[in-house]
């Protein structure tokens, strides 16, 4: 049975239902996904949305896709200068620091690299081009070294939120930027002309010195490193291909994405993204995070807690992307839990793989196997439902303990079947194994199991006392006798 190009459904927030995931190009989807803004530790609801990226990535490979993705750093913003200006450091050394911080949390997550991570300030040229292209087509306006999208000029201006116009106009002045000189408050700044505020950071340009806005970096890295309209070193349009994917949180719908739509297809004058795919939020104790509430966490927070890293990936797989996540510590202390009875399965296998010699599969386990294999890429196809798929592992577990007398091959190739599940849900550790023990250790673990075959139980008990008094703790599971050591 083979899983190539498996189809994967999921919900398209522009359609606003859920569709089929078709490649634009033979078997690539080209993703680009929104990604942090480095002035600070990521929050637990900020990796809730990077580990729902790497599933997402995960599924499509494991699908038989591939991918080529881009996760943007935004490295100059408000935030980034007021806080490098706060803490008397140079953007760049201030952004680096939590540049590194990001990509420390990311492994820890299990979360694998994408293709591309482009900094914001190291696209300023194509940034600058493009914002030129906008302004030429007449759809952006420059004031006082300030430039601004028009956006009346934009007929589906508000499509992908399904905004009502005349009611954001009324709205606007609390919700959007509050640049005086615009002429409609809803208007949003490509680039923004220098303030003293901004210290040392600018960038010069047609329209003087500045900076860029946040929503255009997007527009131009997705066409720079998904599509060929930055490759000669100029500007070209006509070289933009519908990107296949792109992801954010649910609270990027608007403005940004709703903004990157405008500023995209009003240079290209053709459709930005064919899928939209977000993520919902995740709440602490069910309010909103905040750190006056006292329920702000970072992954370090929890790491310092005591938690490992795989448990707050476990929180987030066991829950819909579509949900919105109620996190609590109580929830952290049951996936560690779990995580820790996932450890415990792989080192039985592990250890049955070894000692066995037997290297017979039966048909019976090779077939149920399969089955559930199955079940767990239709539970992924189906929208991504992460919960389901992780029930069928669980399921999965269930029977192979339930199986009397595994073989090392048995072993092996439930070992195999967790690698399957885990290439996209990475939350075991496959490295789980005890060191080797001394050979007189592993004479009397022998001597017990051919006693307890005897059943010579009082010999039994006494080899396990006589082990226990030298670190060796033994348990008998219903896939076999296994040790570890106790300290
Ligand atoms: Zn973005």
């Amino acid at each position: 049975m083979t899983t190539k190009n498996k189809k994967l459904k999921i919900y398209n927030t522009m359609a606003r239902s859920i569709e089929e995931l078709n490649p634009i190009k033979d078997s690539l989807f080209r993703i680009y996904s929104c990604g942090p803004t480095i002035y600070n530790f990521a929050h637990i609801g900020n990796l809730r949305y990077f580990i729902f990226v790497d599933v997402l990535r995960k599924t499509l490979k494991h699908f038989g896709y591939k991918v080529k993705h881009v996760m943007n750093l935004t490295d100059v913003d408000d935030k980034t200068i007021r806080y490098s200006r706060q803490n008397r450091l140079p953007l760049k050394e201030y952004t680096k620091q939590y540049e590194k911080y990001f990509f420390e949390d990311l492994e820890r997550l299990n979360i694998e690299p994408v293709e591309y991570y482009p900094r914001a300030t190291e696209t300023i040229p194509e940034i600058i081009k493009f914002i030129e292209k906008i302004i030429e087509n007449k759809h952006a306006y420059v004031t006082n070294g300030n430039v601004y999208f028009d956006i009346s000029t934009f007929k589906d201006y508000g499509k992908l939120a399904n905004l009502d116009l005349s009611n954001l106009k009324e709205n606007a002045q609390g919700r959007l930027d509050d640049e005086y000189d615009k002429d409609d408050p809803r208007d949003f700044a490509l680039w923004k002309a220098y303030t003293l505020e901004d210290g040392d950071v600018f960038w010069e340009s047609p329209w003087g010195k500045g900076r860029p806005g946040w929503h255009i970096e997007c527009s131009v890295m997705s066409s720079k490193y998904l599509t060929d309209m930055f490759k000669d070193g100029t500007i070209n349009p006509d070289k933009f291909e519908t990107i296949d994917i792109h992801t954010g949180a649910v609270d990027l719908i608007f403005p940004h994405h709703t903004n990157e739509i405008a500023q995209t297809e009003s240079v290209t004058k053709k459709p930005f993204v064919k899928y939209w795919i977000h993520c919902e939020h995740l709440f602490v104790d069910g309010k909103k995070m905040s750190k006056s509430l006292g329920n702000f966490y970072t992954l370090r927070d929890l790491i310092e807690k005591g938690y490992p890293p795989r448990a707050f990936r476990y929180v987030c797989v066991s829950s819909h992307y579509k949900q919105q996540l109620n996190f609590t510590l109580k929830t952290l202390d049951a996936a560690e839990n779990t995580i820790k009875r996932l450890d415990n399965f792989v080192f039985i296998l592990n250890v049955i793989k070894e000692r066995s010699e037997d290297k017979s599969i039966r048909d019976e386990l090779k077939q149920k196997i399969e089955e559930f294999k199955d079940t767990f890429d239709n539970f992924l196809a189906d929208n991504l439902d992460t919960p389901k798929a992780l029930a069928t592992v669980f399921d999965f577990m269930s029977y192979v303990n339930k199986t009397k007398d595994l073989s090392s091959a048995e072993a092996e190739l439930s070992l195999q079947t967790l690698r399957y599940f885990d290439s996209v849900l990475s939350i075991f550790d496959f490295d789980i194994k005890e060191d080797p023990l001394p050979d007189e250790i592993m004479a009397l673990i022998l001597k017990r199991e051919e006693a307890r075959k005897n059943k010579n139980w009082e010999l039994a008990d006494s080899i396990r006392e006589q082990l226990k008094e030298q670190g060796i703790e033994l348990a008998d599971t219903p896939l076999g006798t296994v040790w570890k050591k106790v300290k």
